[in-house]
Order: C-alpha cells, then structure tokens, then sequence
C-alpha cells in the first residue's frame, strides 16, 4: 500500500496495462457509485478490456444510468481480475460482498472523494475536495477514449447528485466545466435531474411520508431526527433502496444544523445517516467506526434504534 495518491499518468498506465478488470461501488449504490463504475467500464470496453462491474442491486428509478449491461450477476469467485477498481468506497468495508475479491486482487485502484478514506488501494486517486467519484472518473478516462453520449450521461448522473444538483461545496469551477463539456454530448440532463432528485416512485412516497411523520426536533440541540422500523418499511411496501432524500429533507428545516435518520438493519443492528450545514458529521460517524464526508456521513451501530440514537445525540450534544 502506498498510503497517498499516484499521479494521474501512474493510474493511467497501471490500467492500460490490465485486461481483465473488476469494478466495484459501495453497498446500497447510490447514482455517484452507480455512474462512476458504469462510466468506467464503458470506457475500458472501448480499450478493449474485459470489464465486469460489482453491485448490489438499485432502485429502477437508476436504470437511466447507461452501462447496466457490464454488471455481473454470478458467482463472483469465477472472476480472476488483474486489475480491481474500488469506487466511491470511502472505507474498504463498503465494498460488501466485493471486498475478498478485492483483498485477493494484486492490483488494485482506489478511486474516492471520501476524507474519511485511508489508502486502502495498492494505487490511490483520491480527493475529499472534489464533487463525486465521477468527477475523479472524469479526469481518468478524458485521457483514455472518446467520451460518447452513455459514458457522459453516466458520469453526469454521478456528479450530479453527490453534488447535490452543483449545490456542495465540494462544486468548483472544474465540476462545472466538466459538465459542460459533458451537455455538448447532447445528454438528457432534465430528464437525468428529473429522475433522480425529483422523482419517487410510490414506495419511497410511502416511507418518505411516514419518516417525516415521525420526525421529532430536539429543544436542547439544533439537531431533529427519524427513525424507522422493519413495520415502518413492511407497512409501506418499502426497504433501504427507498429511503434517499429523507435525511436530506430534514435538515431543510430552518434552524436545524444536524439531521439523523436511524432506520433498523436487522434485529442488532441500526443504520445511522448523518447530515449537516455546519458541523463536521464525518467526525461524529467515525468516532462509531464509520465516515463520509464533512456533511454527510453514516454508520452502522450494533445497538436498537433507541440506544443508538442516545449514543448519536450524546456525541452531538459535545459539538454544540
Ligand atoms: P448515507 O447516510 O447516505 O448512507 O451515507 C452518507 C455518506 O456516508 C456516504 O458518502 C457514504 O459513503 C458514507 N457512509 C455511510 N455509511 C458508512 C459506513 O458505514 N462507513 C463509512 N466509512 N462510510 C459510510
Ligand atoms: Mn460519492
């Protein structure tokens, strides 16, 4: 492990010289994980390299991302890559059902735009400042092949949401020139924002009603939070793959600094997503083992969702 960054011109080669090369996102992708591995094999694709991508399964709000044809569906032990490309894993335990593959593997990338990411690749990209993992794909394969019309709507997916629709801070003048250079492959940006910040399909609906429903504001704190239960998500036909904007929806409030969503993982564990305006939230998750970025981090406590808010709130309660 090298433990910092190799230059640009370093991954470039390191890929070039691979032919057989698996791609994998972290656990529940989101569009940026999504978008970046697709982006990704769709341009090894057209190096001529044998390219298979790890995911778990998505909403089908997200089959507007081009590429879903290089995802592998069988036995991940049959694949031997010589080059494993980790994405938008900001820690080595995101890559889920990936991850022996990935210790097994020789050669290894880890591209990510995590601060909570500790070098876990033989060669790192990584860059807390930018937007998106597919920004970091961006500058790779602009390098490497033609950008065509999937392989720019993909990467604009991704961009587009972990930027929060160019509203984080992480948003320079950089993501916008690469998104503009992206438009002038006539991709269907209104139809990409429409789907994938705008659009819930009746399950997230369900779940999205009853989560705000439950929301409850702190007197003491600027801090609000919800929670939801295997009911909550049985009575709305709903699971995890439903559940984005909810946390995101909450910190709206004015006000409010911190928003938590605690939903139950299985009958030890409770999932924690974090949010903030100000505060540094990947601190707070990474005093539980997890990380993120400054606001927006997450966690997996092996506690009920109540001790496991009081663990939160008492954390949160030093920061203010
Ligand atoms: P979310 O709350 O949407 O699951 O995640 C928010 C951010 O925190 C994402 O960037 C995600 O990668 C990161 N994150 C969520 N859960 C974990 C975790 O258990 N470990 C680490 N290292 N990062 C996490
Ligand atoms: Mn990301």
């Amino acid at each position: 492990m090298e433990n910092k960054n190799s230059d640009l011109s370093k991954i470039i080669s390191v890929i070039e010289k691979s032919n057989n090369i698996v791609i994998a996102g972290h656990t529940n992708p989101d569009p940026d994980s999504i978008g970046s591995c697709l982006a990704m094999a769709m341009a090894l694709n057209k190096k001529g390299k044998k390219v298979n991508v790890l995911l778990e399964d998505f909403s089908r709000k997200f089959d507007i991302i081009p590429g879903k044809n290089f995802i592998f569906k069988g036995d991940i032990n049959i694949l031997k890559p010589d080059l494993f490309i980790s994405l938008d894993c900001g820690g080595i335990e995101r890559l889920g059902n990936s991850l022996d593959l990935f210790k097994e593997c020789e050669n290894t990338i880890v591209i990510d735009h995590h601060i909570s990411n500790n070098y876990f690749g033989k060669y790192n990209f990584i860059n807390p400042n930018v937007s998106s993992a597919s920004e970091l794909v961006y500058k790779i394969i602009v390098n490497i092949c033609d950008i065509d019309k999937d392989i720019a709507s993909a990467i604009y997916a991704g961009i587009l949401v972990d930027s929060g629709g160019f509203r984080h801070k992480t948003t320079s003048s950089e993501t916008l020139k690469i998104a503009s250079c992206l438009l002038e492959k006539d991709i269907d940006f209104s139809n990409i924002y429409n789907r994938l910040i705008k659009m819930k399909t009746y399950e997230e609906f369900s779940i999205f009603k009853k989560a705000i429903g439950k929301a409850i504001v702190l007197k003491d704190i600027p801090v609000a939070y919800t929670t939801l239960t295997f009911e909550d998500f049985k009575e709305c036909n709903a699971d995890n793959k439903d559940i984005g904007g909810i946390v995101e929806f909450i910190l709206n409030m004015e006000g409010i600094e911190v928003s938590i969503l605690a939903y139950q993982k299985s009958e030890s564990e409770t999932k924690i997503s974090l949010r903030s305006k100000n505060i540094d939230v990947n601190k707070i998750a990474s005093q539980f083992g997890g990380g993120g970025h400054i606001n927006a981090s997450g966690v997996t406590l092996r506690k009920n969702i109540e001790d496991s808010i009081e663990d939160i709130l008492s954390c949160l309660r030093k920061e203010f």
